[in-house]
């Protein structure tokens, strides 16, 4: 139960005055992570102002700067009311240094009349403009008499609006917000608190919302900060009581002998780089330990994840226990089968391939083989979770390309068996500060060393304009035995438009190389996948057009040519998963980035740092600053942690201070019944971790 303390904070953002259905269907729209139910008064004061605008510059006319914001105080001379309904109502205003006309637009005269009585003497604030010589004010944001001045607020917050609100909208709600914030006891260390000069939450609130200095408002502000913190630390502990709750279902420990993974190890035709050999290691202990395993395994593309993710099974099939390896899509599944059964065959390891594909007869006994226990490693999609797949006894989840699936998803795979093991692999490399706030929860092992051997991919940016050279290239190349995928691009998100796309360049393409050309895309049936795919590796059309389909995890090593269509469309993660595609073998590799201008900027920096680095840890740092921590997870898709008030190329720094914070209070308190304890609790409730916060009671 949430502590009654907080119920003016949960409460209906319509109990504040002045929220009618209008307002609230804006606010709903203006904050998407509030509940379906509507926003709540919390929602409202978690919504930080973008900026502020100072009003406290008080300059004659004559002193006035063209766009800076003034307030001034002028007499009303003149009212010049509009000739026709399109022209504007100007008033001209002036004071012992000049004259100033205000320009409103579609005004109502009589408003205007008495908001600027002849005469009078009235302050207006705006920014000025200059115009035909002369000064002008269009639509000041404020017109007052000496009483509305005493009352105008010297720095104005300026918020992130949606249609039908105003910055002062919802600066008049997050004032009214204000008044209900409780009193609570602090939950931070009075010393932190102190040494980064942090104030306490009601008081960052009121700063954020009332600011009285521009920079109050700054994202790296000591205001926004302290909140940013409180959120961070909310997560960490969250993730770590999640972490310990799992850890509390017993673990089994599965230790292998050893003799089927130095049947494959010696199969392998090349040894294991030190980061696979770091990353067994630490895998193996922890299958051989009495706690859950949950190990987040990341490596770039090619970095030899799937060898890596076949060892640890080989060890719990050691053990005499059975393994799963899912993959998120159909072709990525049979490719991990094709990779993984020569191996696993040589040291007699028992492998099947379950899809939404295998039906009837096949797959019913395959599953009794399953749960009979003859078959050791099953590779499959979605499908090895539905309601009637039992193992005998699965002791480990291989999940690949974590990003693809839901937690909830690698739960029900954990599901399968009793106390499984789980190891979740990704090749988007993830950032330090990332791993930390979206997978705390895990242990981590990086594949930060590629396998010997590897060109560099010469990556090249290439205008649209010069599509003719490009196909003409990819001929001569193609010629000389390379195989070239040609990736089509992304048409507003939609499937049907990629695939009209893709085919109209396969199309165009087939015309010029007749017979030579495959295509492959996410509509296309999966038995027709396959074959488009084999006839690529086998060389019967060396140039496979395709959407992003191609993205995660094909494997073709004789593909030396990647081409990539409208790549301004990209995000650079996808790119850098694009082009993993090809350098996978012994020959060199190129890949072509055919852009279309104008770019912005933001896209320009993507192709650049895709021209200039292979590194994926480099390109999603990168990416991170030019995105943005949500977007870079998909996080509302994957369901991973969004943040209300921390943005991590702000404050990715503190990420690390409050998961060190977290583990160091947890460990003294590890229910959270102290003082401080309880106090955390309300921290808990406040970013709705409500969920860790039962997790503490069951415990
Ligand atoms: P990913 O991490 O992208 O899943 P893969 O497991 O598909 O990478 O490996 C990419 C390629 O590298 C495969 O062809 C694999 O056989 C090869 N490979 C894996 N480990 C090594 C190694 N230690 N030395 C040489 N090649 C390796
Ligand atoms: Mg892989």
């Amino acid at each position: 139960m949430r502590d009654s303390r907080l119920d003016p904070l949960f409460a209906a953002a319509t109990a504040l005055p002045g929220v009618g259905p209008k307002v609230a269907k804006a606010l709903a729209r203006l904050l998407p992570d509030a509940p379906e139910t509507g926003p709540r008064v919390i929602d409202i004061l978690t919504h930080a102002p973008s900026g502020a605008v100072d009003r406290r510059a008080r300059p004659t006319i004559s002193e006035l700067v063209a766009g800076q914001v003034a307030t001034v105080e002028v007499q009303v001379e003149r009212h010049q009311p509009p000739r026709s309904t399109r022209a504007p109502y100007r008033v001209v205003v002036a004071d012992a240094t000049g004259a100033m006309t205000l320009v409103f637009f579609r005004a109502n005269a009589g408003y205007i009349e008495k908001l600027l009585p002849f005469g009078e003497t009235r302050w207006v604030s705006g920014a000025p403009e200059l115009f035909d010589g002369s000064v002008q004010m269009v639509h000041p944001a404020h017109v007052l008499d000496a009483a509305g001045l005493a009352k105008l607020p010297a720095v104005e917050p300026t918020y992130p609006l949606v249609e039908g609100l105003t910055h002062g909208l919802v600066s008049k709600l997050a004032g009214a917000a204000l008044e209900r914030v409780p009193e609570l006891p602090e939950w931070q260390d009075p010393a932190f608190l102190a040494a980064r000069d942090f104030p306490g939450f009601r008081e960052a609130l009121e700063t954020l919302h009332l600011p009285r200095r521009p920079q109050d408002v700054a994202q790296d502000g000591p205001a926004l900060t302290r909140l940013a913190y409180d959120e961070l630390l909310a997560n960490q502990l969250a993730l770590r009581l999640v972490r310990a709750q799992m850890r509390r279902g017993a673990g089994r420990a599965t230790r292998g002998d050893g003799r089927l993974s130095r049947k494959i190890e010696s199969a392998l035709p090349f040894a294991l780089t030190g980061a696979q050999g770091r990353a067994l290691d630490a895998i193996r202990a922890d299958l051989g330990a009495e706690q859950r395993m949950l190990r987040l395994l990341q490596g770039d593309v090619g970095s030899g994840k799937t060898v890596v993710a076949l060892l640890a099974a080989a060890t719990v099939v050691e053990a005499g226990r059975q393994a799963a390896l899912m993959a998120p899509t159909e072709i990525l599944a049979r490719q991990h089968l094709a990779t993984l059964e020569p191996l696993a065959s040589a040291a007699g390891m028992r492998v099947a391939l379950l899809t939404g594909r295998e039906k009837g007869r096949e797959r019913a006994e395959l599953l009794m083989r399953l749960e009979n226990g003859e078959i050791d490693l099953l590779v499959g999609t979605h499908a090895l979770f539905q309601d009637d797949v039992a193992f005998r006894d699965l002791a480990l989840a291989v999940v690949d390309e974590q990003h693809k699936f839901g937690v909830r998803q690698r739960l029900a795979l954990a599901q399968k068996g009793v106390a499984v093991d789980v190891l979740v692999m990704t090749a988007t490399p993830i950032p330090r500060t990332l791993v930390l706030t979206a997978f705390g929860d895990m242990d981590h092992s990086a594949l930060d060393e590629k396998p010997p051997g590897r060109t560099p991919i010469d990556t090249r940016l290439v205008s649209l304009d010069r599509l003719d050279e490009t196909v003409g290239a990819i001929g001569r190349a193609v010629e000389k035995g390379a195989r070239v995928y040609w990736v089509c691009p992304l048409v507003e998100q939609s499937e049907t438009l990629d695939v009209a796309a893709a085919e109209d360049r396969f199309g165009a393409l087939a015309e010029v190389f007749p017979g030579r050309v495959g295509l492959v895309h996410g509509k296309m049936k999966g038995a027709d996948k396959d074959a488009a795919v084999a006839r690529f590796v086998s060389g019967e059309t060396p140039i496979l057009v395709a959407t992003t389909v191609i993205e995660v995890g094909v494997n073709v090593p004789e593909a030396t040519v990647m081409v990539i269509e409208h790549a301004e469309r990209f995000g650079l993660a996808q790119l850098h998963q694009l082009r993993g595609r090809v350098g996978r073998g012994a020959g060199s590799s190129t890949c072509l980035l055919l852009w279309k201008g104008p770019l912005g900027e933001t896209a320009k920096a993507r192709l650049e740092t895709l021209r200039d680095t292979e590194d994926g840890f480099v390109i999603a740092e990168k990416d991170l600053e030019l995105r943005g921590e949500g977007e870079l997870l998909g996080a509302r898709q994957s369901g991973a942690a969004v943040f209300r008030l921390a943005r991590m190329e702000i404050h990715g720094e503190l990420a690390r201070v409050a998961h060190d914070d977290a583990g160091l209070i947890l460990s003294r308190d590890p229910y959270l019944s102290g003082d401080r304890g309880q106090a955390l609790r309300l921290l808990l409730h406040l970013f709705e971790r409500d969920a860790a916060v039962r997790l503490l009671r069951a415990g």
